[in-house]
């Protein structure tokens, strides 16, 4: 009995509580829509939310700043570094691609990595069609396929760019080993292909072999980025 009584007492407190919850559920959600133009950078980003923003500087062949400042790295792919055979041209056709344009991100499952840095699938409007940035990158022979769980769901499409971009012999594949000293042979995981020397390939418990590097990117592994194989 007294059970009772006390929820019956709880009711009309329940009642305002889910009254006001929905009131601001319904306050957030005009807030906060699916498509946002403007956003401060300490906003929380949500997984797969898709911005508009403009792109105010190119860093390199795989990242940029937008207009509010914060910093975006392309999902799945990689450029090579400063100073490496084929980072200038990355970084110009990067620039050639979405400087000074207004570019649409859509966020990965696992929305920033751990410098602070937007992780999205950039797409731009050129010739009447929205061109995916990353695979851009990719089917031009300036980045290679680099896969960082869980940011997979375009995987088949940029590995297929890959492919193309092989294939066509396109910007580095044009170049035997891309500029890099080649090994007798390779040592791969489920997902990178590393140097038999790579401290990281030691602690794969069974490191597949592999005798050329063709074979990594034929089983559309990624080059390890340290020892880059
Ligand atoms: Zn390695």
């Amino acid at each position: 009995m007294q059970h009772q009584s006390s929820r019956r007492r709880a009711r009309p407190a329940r009642v305002i509580l889910t009254l006001f919850t929905l009131s601001l559920v319904v306050v957030l959600s005009r807030t906060n829509g699916g498509c946002r133009t403007a956003r401060n950078p300490s906003t929380p980003i949500e997984p797969r939310e898709s911005i508009t923003a403009r792109v105010t500087r190119v860093i390199d062949g795989d990242s940029i700043v937008l207009d509010d400042g914060s910093k975006v790295r392309y999902i799945g792919i990689d450029t090579p570094e400063k100073g490496e055979p084929f980072s200038s041209e990355a970084t110009r056709n990067n620039e050639e691609l979405v400087e000074g344009k207004t570019v649409r991100l859509v966020t990965g499952k696992d929305p920033k990595d751990q410098y602070g840095r937007i992780l999205a699938y950039v797409y731009v409007e050129a010739h009447g069609d929205e061109v995916l940035v990353n695979k851009a990158q990719i089917r031009d022979g300036f980045a290679t396929y680099y896969e960082v769980s869980p940011n997979i769901s375009r995987r088949e499409e940029l590995l297929h760019a890959q492919v193309e971009a092989r294939d066509d012999h396109r910007g580095m594949w044009g170049q035997p080993n891309q500029g890099r000293a080649s090994e007798d042979y390779y040592l791969a995981s489920s997902r990178r292909f590393h140097r038999p020397s790579c401290k990281s390939a030691s602690s794969i418990r069974r490191p597949k072999r592999l005798t050329n590097r063709g074979d990594g990117f034929d089983q559309g592994l990624s080059p390890c980025r340290t020892c880059k194989p």
